[in-house]
């Protein structure tokens, strides 16, 4: 029997487990980077925001000029069977389109690789452990690495190029802090390793709207911000800004609104989670519970 309990895999039309999910390492999603995908979440056995991130799969996929035969019609009916088949009621879904391998041996031209699609799917993933989002994550901006310009790989479409992410963790951890922030080459703060970022200040909300990967997290967010009667402003974020902050959040389809409590040595809010960020994360789990925009898996 086929043991699902870390997950499951879809490849090659085929169900497996995730333990058994390889691909080629001839293939350029893994010697370039050449790569695109994109994670829903699954919440109580039920997909959320599936036809949003979706689409923005899509728009990577185009953005990339990667092309893979299956519909978005075919795609759910794939992520829908691979949950299923995981029994896991609350996931992270992975969808994966990859520039594949050259079908001419050794060809060093895009066009001549074989676009490939696939999908895995794991125990939902909290990219801060709930009692670190419950104590407020200590955010670190990193001093060595600025988030890679847009006009060299567009942050839009998710995008396995994690240089810059991955040194800036490397300096957190060793500064003490839980995870990175990274700023651009203009000083405005952009994204961290999975999360956009948002500050408040008075009623008014700001997030980047520029160098960012547009989260589906952070459009709930600025609609539930609304919903409160919050002013949202999506533009640049100056680190000054920043660290004026009354209160400081994360989103990410891993844990909803996450808390910062500490951005380098400012302390916010008297070191504990303000009451905007745990309204808005409470608001994204009540959402997720009540199942609005979510469509049930059949098990
Ligand atoms: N920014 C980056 C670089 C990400 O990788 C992610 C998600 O993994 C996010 C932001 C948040 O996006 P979402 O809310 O769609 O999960």
């Amino acid at each position: 029997m086929p043991d699902f309990t870390k997950g499951a895999a879809w490849m090659d039309g085929q169900i497996i487990p995730v333990a058994d999910a390889k691909i080629s390492v001839l293939d350029w999603g893994l010697t370039h980077s050449d790569i695109t995908y994109d994670v829903v979440p699954v919440w109580n056995g039920s997909f959320f925001r599936l036809p949003d991130y979706l689409a923005r799969f899509r728009q990577s996929l185009a953005a990339l000029q990667l092309t893979i035969p299956q519909t978005p019609e075919e795609i759910t009916t794939i992520l829908h069977r691979m949950v299923a088949r995981s029994g896991l009621r609350q996931s992270y879904v992975s969808m994966v389109a990859s520039r594949g391998v050259p079908m001419v041996a050794g060809s060093r031209d895009p066009r001549d690789c074989a676009n490939h699609f696939y999908a895995w799917c794991v125990p939902y993933v909290h990219i801060a452990k709930p009692e670190l989002a419950e104590r407020g994550v200590h955010l670190w901006i990193s001093k060595s690495s600025r988030r890679i310009p847009e006009d060299s790989v567009n942050p839009r479409a998710k995008n396995y190029h994690w240089g810059d992410f991955t040194t800036g963790l490397l300096e957190a951890k060793q500064a003490g802090f839980d995870n990175t922030a990274l700023l651009d080459h203009d000083g405005n703060v952009t994204e961290g390793p999975g999360f956009n970022i948002f500050a408040l200040k008075g009623n008014t909300i700001v997030t980047s709207d520029h160098g960012v990967l547009h989260g589906i997290t952070r459009r709930t967010m600025i609609e539930l911000c609304e919903a409160r009667g919050l002013a949202v402003e999506t533009r640049p974020l100056p680190l000054a800004e920043l660290m004026e902050a009354d209160e400081v959040f994360m989103s990410s389809s891993g844990g909803g609104a996450i808390p910062v409590t500490r951005v380098d040595d400012r302390v916010f809010s008297n070191d504990s989670p303000g009451p905007v960020a745990r309204s808005l994360r409470a608001d994204y789990f009540a959402l997720l519970e009540r199942g609005d925009l979510s469509q049930p898996i059949t098990y």
